[in-house]
């Protein structure tokens, strides 16, 4: 099959839909992948590192002329919809339920799009999600670490103390992929942390992993209150999968935290778990209110894009191939959490939640 590699056009997306090793494997099954010039420049991947890989490098035009299948990161802008066609795949993060523009576009455009985002596993979790909440949870604490220097705003707390002195306090909501990923890195730099969730099975999964070497705790207004307000560091993680994060920290509870503690609000792309809590950018991170220096950047992986593009592509590649070797009908046919990532094929849409958030029947 031809696979084609756009550069990402979406302001300051800097990751890219293959890596030169992802490519490599692609060329090795005997496909031919076409990549846009300077695709991954940005990161440390040159046109001769794609090359070398077995690449063939494209202009735009051509590439989404001739390539079959369209591997990318974000969803497809304007101008790459214009350009996608009947029979083509695509197959990238879409987020479709918000953005009706982008879904008519691509039900109009009679390509294939499967959505990273609802690509499924065995347990029922979203497997190209959990690379980037990988990602987010354990740049939370370096990010975190940041804004508690005096300079940032913060209280001037270093998290692993030194000898003879306290340690930073780490407070996690949630226990999931990226609360565990935050609680990983609170623990290597040495923090004393606690780790808050609503689910007993997640409490004792860390306690077996962590011991006495963190707290757990179950997660109700009373421990939850207890515990930001000592905190240096709280580290919101929360989700309540199809739904807008809960508000567990009060604008009243924001103002009794210590004065220079920090929150970050990784959860701030579901609307954040405080009600003071709005998104930020990577040019512009922080806030204070009340004296509590708030981060809240809605794509926290878009920072370390060289790293993320790697885990993304390690959790795609099997698919990619999947396609590439059998056939977009044949790789649907033989794995259902594939298939879940259908959201748009034949100019019809696939997805019931899509259908549902844009009331279009499916
Ligand atoms: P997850 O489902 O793996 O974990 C969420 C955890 O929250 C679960 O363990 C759940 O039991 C717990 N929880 C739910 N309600 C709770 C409550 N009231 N108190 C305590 N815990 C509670 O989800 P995840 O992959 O870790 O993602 C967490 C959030 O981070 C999501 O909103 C996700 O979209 C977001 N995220 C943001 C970025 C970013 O760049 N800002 C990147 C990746 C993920």
């Amino acid at each position: 099959m031809h696979v084609g590699v756009p550069k990402e056009i979406k302001n300051h997306e800097y990751r890219v839909g293959l890596t030169p090793a992802a490519v490599a494997e692609l060329v090795m099954h005997g496909h031919q992948v076409s990549i846009e010039h300077d695709a991954g420049a940005a990161i440390g991947f040159s046109d001769a590192d794609y090359q070398q890989a077995g690449a063939q490098l494209a202009d735009v035009g051509t590439l989404f002329a001739e390539a079959q299948l369209i591997v990318k990161v974000k969803e497809p802008q304007a101008a790459e919809r214009a350009r996608l066609r009947e029979g083509q795949i695509l197959f990238t993060y879409l987020h479709l339920a918000p953005d009706p523009e982008q879904t008519n576009d691509l039900l109009a455009s009679g390509a294939t799009c499967i959505a990273y985002e609802t690509v499924t596993d065995a347990r029922g979790h979203l497997p190209l999600l959990a690379p980037m909440s990988e990602v987010a949870g354990r740049m939370a604490i370096q990010a975190g670490a940041g804004c508690l220097e005096k300079a940032r705003g913060g209280r001037g707390v270093l998290l692993g103390g030194v000898p003879g002195v306290p340690r930073g306090k780490v407070v996690i909501l949630g226990g999931g992929v990226v609360g565990s990923n935050a609680l990983a890195m609170a623990v290597g730099v040495g923090a004393e942390v606690t780790v808050l969730d609503k689910s007993p099975d997640v409490l004792r999964r860390l306690d077996a992993e962590y011991g006495n070497r963190i707290q757990t705790l179950y997660s109700t207004a009373t421990t939850l209150e207890q515990e930001v307000i000592a905190a240096d560091l709280v580290v919101g993680a929360v989700l309540i999968p199809g739904a807008a994060a809960p508000k567990l920290i009060s604008a009243e509870l924001i103002a009794r935290m210590q004065p220079g503690a920090v929150l970050v609000d990784v959860a701030i792309d579901q609307g954040g778990c405080a009600e003071t809590s709005r998104p930020t950018t990577h040019a512009e991170p922080t806030y204070i209110v009340d004296q509590v220096v708030h981060y809240c950047v809605a794509n926290m992986p878009g920072a370390v894009a060289r790293t993320a593009t790697q885990a993304l592509n390690n959790a795609t590649l099997p698919f990619v191939l999947a396609l590439a070797n059998k056939g977009v009908r044949q790789a649907l046919e033989d794995d259902p959490h594939l298939l879940n990532g259908l959201n748009i094929a034949q100019g019809k849409l696939t997805n019931v939640g899509v259908g549902d958030a844009l009331n279009i029947a499916v």
